[in-house]
């Protein structure tokens, strides 16, 4: 039998985890590597690989259903303004969502060099998956943004 993967485990308690919100499909619990707190993880109970997007669309519509839920939570209990989410699998190959509870979005003052910096780092970083929320300071040629938006819509 092929060994389940960390959520699955979670997910039937042979693995602890801090959880926050559960129905018969879904568990929400604590990430323990949170980058800011209250950062939660929400999967399906049911295993499905790690491509939120190859799921079957009412079970992907029950999860984005569910994962509402839990953010609404996070709002109220936390004072959060509002949560931030990405569809992840990459790291560990079972979908799940992560939610970002954020208390603020003034956004602060960015030194340039060091915005920079940041950028050029993670787009030379060994992980491909790495993203951020803030758009980039450079604008991109509206040749580029012609050419890519006809290669999308397949003209
Ligand atoms: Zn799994």
């Amino acid at each position: 039998m092929e060994k389940k993967c960390l959520f699955c485990r979670i997910v039937s308690k042979e693995e602890p985890s801090y959880s926050v919100m559960e129905d018969a499909k879904h568990l929400a619990f604590l990430d323990v590597f949170p980058l800011i707190e209250g950062q939660t993880i929400v999967v399906p109970k049911e295993h499905h690989g790690g491509y939120a997007f190859d799921m079957p669309e009412e079970e992907l519509k029950d999860l984005m259903s569910f994962t509402q839920k839990v953010a609404k939570r996070l709002d109220s209990q936390l004072g959060a303004e509002r949560c931030m989410q990405v569809l992840q699998g990459y790291a560990i190959d079972h979908v799940h969502t992560k939610l970002f509870p954020v208390k603020t979005l003034k956004a602060k003052v960015v030194d340039e060099k060091m915005y920079r910096s940041l950028v050029m780092t993670l787009r030379e970083s060994w992980y491909s998956g790495v993203i951020i929320s803030m758009s980039g300071r450079d604008r991109e040629s509206d040749e580029k943004l012609k050419k890519l938006s006809e290669k999308i819509e397949g003209r």
